[in-house]
């Protein structure tokens, strides 16, 4: 049989016949994108049903034009408060503190009720005597300016070298006094550790981030580049371990959003962390039901983030927390290739999440603008 088949494929008389047929020749995984001939219901939403805090959100302009029209978008959206989590900007640290310190008078002059600054540590000269001591002093005085939070980038594990070019670890000790004081001063530290597993896998046909991979070359990773991504993981819970009366807002859903029973096991342990869940919304998208529960489970300890400021593609986090629909489309094929069912979670659980949640951790946010 193989052998018939093997010969047909290889003789000429096939193949002619295979010519005249009007089919496509093999197609791409990047070319393919069918139309779906599903018939369901349908309910696309653009604003959301509560208004909501976005905890994660990065913004480079906090000017009085750019926070009007960044206002008009986030009414469309029913957003009702942005948590800037770049508080110190993204350009060279000597001129991070202008950068806070415009920002924060820009929005108390502007809109004081919808923008959240969260600041950073500027880790340039760690290792260097007395660099804890002045980055504590910082945060204190930042706290004291406005700030309401404290955002740590992706950069702390992976890129951040002390004064001798060694990597500094997330739980390295010399950090240790920065924790602690946030916990002091009653400020919650939202941590960005790593990246997605796969960026650390072979990018082979097996690799779910393919695409992303191919199109994003500088997420690429090898096993151990800088250290494997399990090491990262370790070392974020040491922090959280180490500090319990600190509160961790631990993005992107630790990066388990593929795999809620480790998350479950891992927010079990350390009752000071809560998740937030931008970037990661098709990974709730194909588990509706498994997210649902993890949801249910979990009310208290989950916030509404998305990360990237495109403001069209909130519709798919709407979609997936409020509706029941099923196998509607993702925003962006290479986070996911494949389609969004709805977690349809009840009101009093979105309400927790898009603001009931903040409101508890997050100090100083004016509780009138939300309902009860
Ligand atoms: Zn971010």
């Amino acid at each position: 049989m193989y052998r018939l088949l093997l010969l047909c494929l290889l003789s000429a008389a096939c193949s002619a016949q295979t010519t005249q047929q009007p089919i496509e020749q093999p197609l791409g995984f990047e070319e393919y994108d069918p139309v779906s001939t599903l018939k369901v219901p349908e309910h696309k939403l653009t604003k959301a049903k509560f208004p909501f805090i976005d905890v994660h959100n990065h913004q480079g302009n906090m000017d009085a034009a750019s926070l009007k029209n960044l206002l008009q978008d986030m009414d469309k959206l029913n957003l009702q408060v942005m948590v800037n989590l770049s508080g110190r900007g993204w350009g060279a640290e000597e001129a991070s503190t202008k950068f806070f310190n415009d920002a924060v008078s820009s929005i108390r002059a502007n809109s004081p009720k919808r923008f959240i600054l969260f600041t950073n540590i500027l880790f340039g000269g760690i290792g260097k005597p007395g660099w804890t001591e002045e980055a504590v002093k910082q945060l204190e005085a930042d706290v004291k300016n406005g700030a309401q939070g404290l955002k740590i980038y992706k950069s702390l594990g992976l890129n951040v070298k002390d004064s001798n070019g060694k990597r500094v670890a997330v739980d390295d000790p010399r950090l240790d006094p920065i924790w602690a004081k946030c916990g002091e001063l009653g400020i919650p530290v939202l941590i960005h550790t790593a990246d997605p597993k796969s960026f650390w896998d072979p990018m082979d046909r097996y690799n779910e981030r393919w695409l992303e991979l191919k199109l994003h070359p500088g997420r690429r990773r090898g096993a151990n580049d800088p250290v494997p991504w399990e090491k990262l993981l370790t070392e974020q819970h040491s922090v959280f371990r180490k500090h319990p009366k600190t509160t961790f807002i631990n993005a992107h859903m630790g990066w388990y959003p593929n795999d809620l029973a480790k998350l479950d096991s891992v927010m079990k342990v350390y009752p000071n962390t809560l998740v937030e869940i931008g970037a990661v919304i098709a990974e709730l998208g194909r588990q509706p039901r498994a997210a649902k529960k993890f949801f249910e489970k979990y009310q208290d300890r989950i916030l509404f983030g998305k990360d990237s400021w495109v403001p069209s593609e909130y519709a798919t986090y709407f979609r997936v927390l409020e509706t029941e629909d099923e196998y509607f489309p993702y925003h962006k094929k290479y986070h996911a290739f494949w389609r969004m069912y709805g977690m349809g979670l009840p009101d009093s659980i979105l309400k927790k999440v898009y603001y009931k949640n903040a409101l508890r951790i997050i100090p100083n946010i004016d509780k009138s603008q939300f309902p009860d």
